[in-house]
């Protein structure tokens, strides 16, 4: 038996999960319109996902086969993963903002070898010891996961409504966990009549009880110095002011008071960028930074993939430090070190 909730007015969500991830399940949910159920994010592309999305399905008395469409809050694989197969299964559209479908395309044609020479450069000006980077040079590279995310077949366009037949349902965007991240306004009465504007289907975005990842948009071929804390914030601010009766994010479980919760994302990156002030009063390399930033646990715990993540993270903080002028690069430093102005 899965669980399926039943949020009301035509919307549910199935819990997909993710496997061995702290995060536990994708909130995959369905929406009906009048040309079938559409799915809003598919989950993580392994066969135990796909059985409780299709065990999901008939417990909401309905099936994949059934599907009219697939709307994707953003590119990453716990969202993404299940939609190529959704789609073959179902000949329903799948739907993205063209700055995450751009990654798609680009996932699909980069070849590893790129892939881990890019890396290598960016860990390098970062300033990572040689231990870490030896094993992106060795000539024994591992396979990457996650290779063959589905292109989507339609563009979600920012304040557009969806073609969802019955429904009206609209796309917010919210760049900074990445680039092409939508939140869909789902902008009918709240069915209990809570007050506030509609529902909110978050994505990853605002979630009740975590802070997700914002790091650099990593991309090869882009030497656009993007601001993806900055775009965040805006983001955050951005639901905020929509103000919606209820959210419903991807992980975690469904919330009211979008406001007071986006105060409180707010309150938290203030306060982290005023620590890694402190930090900087000396001069460091984001992998420095990284090695002395807060997270949930000690650094020598931190595992290789996730130090990449760490590193990332510290940069766009640095990244965000520059742009309001409150830390600088230190002329002539190789690797390059930030300090507080
Ligand atoms: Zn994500
Ligand atoms: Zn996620």
């Amino acid at each position: 038996m899965t669980k399926v909730f039943d949020h009301g007015g035509g919307v549910r969500s199935l819990r997909v999960p993710i496997p061995d991830n702290p995060l536990g399940h994708t909130l995959v949910y369905v929406v009906d319109t009048d040309r079938g159920p559409v799915l809003v994010d598919t989950g993580w592309d392994d066969p135990a996902s796909w059985d409780a999305l299709v065990a999901g399905l008939t417990d909401c008395g309905t099936s994949v086969a059934a599907l009219h469409g697939v709307v994707i809050t953003h590119h990453h694989p716990d969202h993404h993963g299940l939609s190529a197969q959704v789609r073959e299964a179902s000949g329903a559209w799948v739907a993205m903002h063209a700055a995450d479908a751009s990654i798609v395309r680009r996932t699909r044609e980069t070849r590893p070898e790129r892939w881990y020479t890019y890396m290598a450069e960016k860990l390098t000006a970062a300033g990572a010891p040689d231990a870490h980077l030896a094993p992106l040079r060795s000539s024994r590279r591992r396979a990457l996961p996650g290779l063959s995310p589905a292109l989507p077949d339609r563009e979600i366009v920012p304040g557009e409504l969806l073609d969802l037949p019955g429904r009206r349902l609209r796309a917010i965007w919210t760049p900074g966990h990445t680039p092409g991240h939508v939140c869909l306004h789902l902008e009918e009465d709240h069915p209990a009549g809570l007050p506030g504007r509609g529902r909110l289907f978050s994505g990853d975005h605002v979630l009740p009880g975590i802070t997700p990842h914002i790091g650099l948009y990593e991309d090869p071929d882009d030497a656009t110095v993007t601001d993806p804390l900055g775009d965040y914030l805006a983001s955050l601010e951005r639901v905020g002011r929509l103000a919606p009766a209820e959210v419903l994010p991807a992980h975690q479980h469904a919330f009211t008071d979008a406001p007071s919760r986006v105060r409180e994302l707010l309150a938290h990156h203030e306060e982290r960028l005023t620590g890694l002030l402190s930090l900087l009063a000396s001069p460091l390399t984001p992998w420095q930074l990284a090695e002395r930033m807060e997270w949930n646990r000690p650094w020598e715990e931190i595992p290789y993939g996730s130090r990449n993540i760490a590193v990332s993270e510290a940069e766009a903080h640095l990244r965000r430090l520059v742009k309001l002028g409150r830390a600088e690069a230190v002329p002539g430093s190789d690797p390059v070190t930030y300090a507080a102005v």
